[in-house]
Order: C-alpha cells, then sequence, then structure tokens
C-alpha cells in the first residue's frame, strides 16, 4: 500500500471505530483516547440516570437515531410547533400525523407534545375546534400542549394590538388542557436580547441574526418582554389547577431570582432549560448550584435540539452527543472546560438532584412521559 494510501486507511479506519463505538456501544475496552473515555463516561452516567430530554423537535425517524436513544435509555418529548414563516410548520395536521409515526416507531423513547393553531384565533368557532383537535391528539396520545411566542410577539388582533397569551379566546383551551390532567408547555417572550440593544456576546445572539424577524430593538409598538410575561403570569395565577413548564427558563434566562419568586408565587409553575443552559454556564456557579439545588423539584432538563427532515444523520448524532455530553459536564461533574469560547465550572450537584433534573422531575410535572 503506498504511503497516501495507507494513512487514508488509517484515518477511514479510525472513523469507522469511533462511528461504531457511538452507535453500537462495544462492552470491550475501548482503545480511544483519554479524551473520548471521559466522554463516553459522560454519557454512560448519563445513561444510568434513564433520562428525559423534555424539550425536542424532531421531524423524522431513522434507525441510528433510535440506536442513540435506546442507547442512552433516553425518553424525549417531541414538541409540536405552529409557524406561520416556515411552511412544514404552517400546517398542524402533518406535523401530528408525523409525530404520532414517531412515537410508534420509537419503542417508548418519545412522547409528543401538541399545539393548536392560534392564527385562527379570530375564527368564531376558535376555542371549540381547537378543543376538539387537543382532544383527539390526547385521545392519540399527546401529553401536553405547547404555546409559542407568536402569541405576545407576532399576531396582532383585528384592532392592530398584539394578541397576548392570556386573552380570554384561549381561557377555554388552558380549562381543558388541566380538566385532562395535561401540561401546558409554554414558551412566550423572548430572551432579553431580542428587545436589545444588540449584544454578540449574548449566547442567543447568533439566533437573531439568522431570525431578525425576532430582534424587536428600534421596533416600536411591540409589547415590552414584561408586559408579555405578565400576560403568562396571568395564566398561572387564573388557573392553579393547570400545570405549565415555561420552557428556556420561563424566558428569564438571566434572573434566577426572578424565576425562584414566580416558583414560590406560582405551586402550579415550573421551567425547562431548553437552549438556555448557557445562560445559566456564565451565571457565577455558587448561585446557579444553590438555586437548582433549592428548586430541586421545578427544573426539568430540556435542550431544544432538533431533526429536521433534511438533516445530516451523522452530523446531527454528533450535536446531540456534544449536547448532551456538555450539560452532563455542567452539571455532574466539577470538571473546567471551554464550551463555545467561555470558560464553564462544573456544578458538581448531588445525584439524588441530578436525578431529578434529568428524570423524575418531567414525570412529575408532565405526567404521561
Ligand atoms: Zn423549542
Amino acid at each position: 500500500m503506498k504511503k497516501g494510501n495507507r494513512l487514508v486507511f488509517s484515518i477511514l479506519l479510525a472513523l469507522s471505530a469511533l462511528l461504531t463505538g457511538w452507535v453500537y456501544q462495544p462492552s470491550y475496552a475501548s482503545p480511544l483516547p483519554p479524551e473520548q473515555t471521559g466522554t463516553e463516561k459522560a454519557l454512560q452516567s448519563l445513561a444510568a440516570m434513564q433520562p428525559i430530554d423534555a424539550h425536542v423537535h424532531v421531524f423524522k425517524t431513522d434507525p441510528a437515531f433510535q440506536a442513540m436513544l435506546e442507547r442512552l435509555h433516553l425518553k424525549l418529548l417531541n414538541i409540536l410547533v405552529m409557524d406561520d414563516t416556515l411552511p412544514y410548520r404552517k400546517q398542524l395536521e402533518p406535523q401530528v400525523k408525523d409525530a404520532l409515526a414517531l412515537v410508534s416507531a420509537s419503542h417508548g423513547h418519545v412522547a409528543f407534545c401538541t399545539t393548536f393553531d392560534p392564527y385562527k384565533f379570530d375564527d368564531k368557532a376558535f376555542a371549540a375546534e381547537a378543543i376538539q383537535q387537543i382532544d383527539q391528539n390526547f385521545a392519540q396520545g399527546a401529553i401536553a400542549v405547547k404555546i409559542w411566542k407568536n402569541i405576545g410577539m407576532e399576531i396582532k388582533t383585528p384592532d392592530g394590538k398584539f394578541l397576548m397569551p392570556d386573552d380570554p379566546k384561549f381561557e377555554p383551551i388552558y380549562k381543558d388542557i388541566a380538566k385532562h390532567n395535561k401540561t401546558l408547555m409554554s414558551h412566550v417572550a423572548e430572551p432579553d436580547v431580542a428587545w436589545g440593544p444588540p449584544d454578540p456576546s449574548d449566547p442567543s445572539w447568533s439566533y437573531y441574526q439568522e431570525n431578525p424577524q425576532w430582534f424587536l430593538y428600534n421596533k416600536p409598538g411591540f409589547p415590552s418582554k414584561k408586559e408579555i410575561l405578565q400576560a403568562r403570569d396571568h395564566i398561572l395565577a387564573g388557573n392553579p389547577g393547570l400545570r405549565m413548564v415555561g420552557v428556556h427558563l420561563g424566558s428569564m434566562e438571566k434572573d434566577l431570582d426572578n424565576i425562584a419568586a414566580h416558583l414560590e408565587r406560582y405551586p402550579n409553575f415550573a421551567v425547562d432549560t431548553a437552549a438556555r443552559m448557557e445562560y445559566l454556564m456564565i451565571t457565577p456557579p455558587e448561585k446557579v448550584r444553590a438555586f437548582l439545588i433549592k428548586y430541586q423539584d421545578r427544573v426539568l432538563y430540556g435542550t431544544d435540539l432538533d431533526l429536521i427532515a433534511t438533516a445530516d444523520m451523522q452530523e446531527s448524532l454528533k450535536e446531540w452527543k456534544a449536547a448532551y455530553i456538555r450539560d452532563w459536564k455542567f452539571l455532574a461533574t466539577d470538571e473546567t472546560f471551554v464550551s463555545e469560547g467561555r470558560t464553564v465550572h462544573g456544578l458538581k450537584l448531588p445525584d439524588q438532584v441530578l436525578h431529578k433534573i434529568f428524570r423524575t422531575n418531567a414525570l412529575h410535572w408532565i405526567p404521561g412521559l
């Protein structure tokens, strides 16, 4: 074999060893370099928790993806979203159909959270039709209902005002969710940085570069973040029997004291960490640690990872795996590591707290998981 060919051959061999190791989990001692065995160990420790990722968006089934779920003993809550700017997310029915197919192909590894079409809020039969559809989805296995930031930041009423989450039109829907003992997943408002000023150091900054329609700086007429969150709080206060998970740290990502105040005030409220772990990583570690220990029953692990129909599977698996490794290192170990250019100090939370965050809080707050 020529020298060049030999090099290519060994690279291929190493790559295939890596990939097989990832997908099939060899039980023999692996010849991986130390940093690989470190990440292996992180994944194994995570898998031992039988973790639940309570916030993902998955749009296809795939054998390699399923193998990852089985290997990590991982359960996912797949969340549907109505978004009129994306062709796939504009329609609810195909999303429900795909979600059901994914659930049934997952051998118990995926559950689904439905939604309703808020763009129809002004139809005469809006609430009745939304409830009928939601109840049908419950009967098909849905265990939660999502509301999204288009309520409060996009959809307007005929008189030109922004439709808010506490609009009376939604009230019968919230009552219906509570009546069925399901959970409302609320993503209302956005990180502070969406209201500006521009801040390239903010963990969400790149999102607004890619999605400028949600960047409200110097765009008059939009409700303030405070107004939107107050409307969310009205739902909590008016529906004490409704469990609500405020996803993305309840959009209070930079203010643990404010999250704590909400958790104290509203016993029916919990938060998930989806796409906001980065904010916890830039908060002083002692503060985050104390918060997570004090509110260990009120925080659900979620990532906001997605798998779109056109995704490259190997790339996606790499990304999912990296996210789980990073979050495990942050919450469970005392390692110091660099993530997205930031130095992060692991919190080394007690085992019992990790078990709640990675698993049992999701079971408690989203029954049916
Ligand atoms: Zn999400």
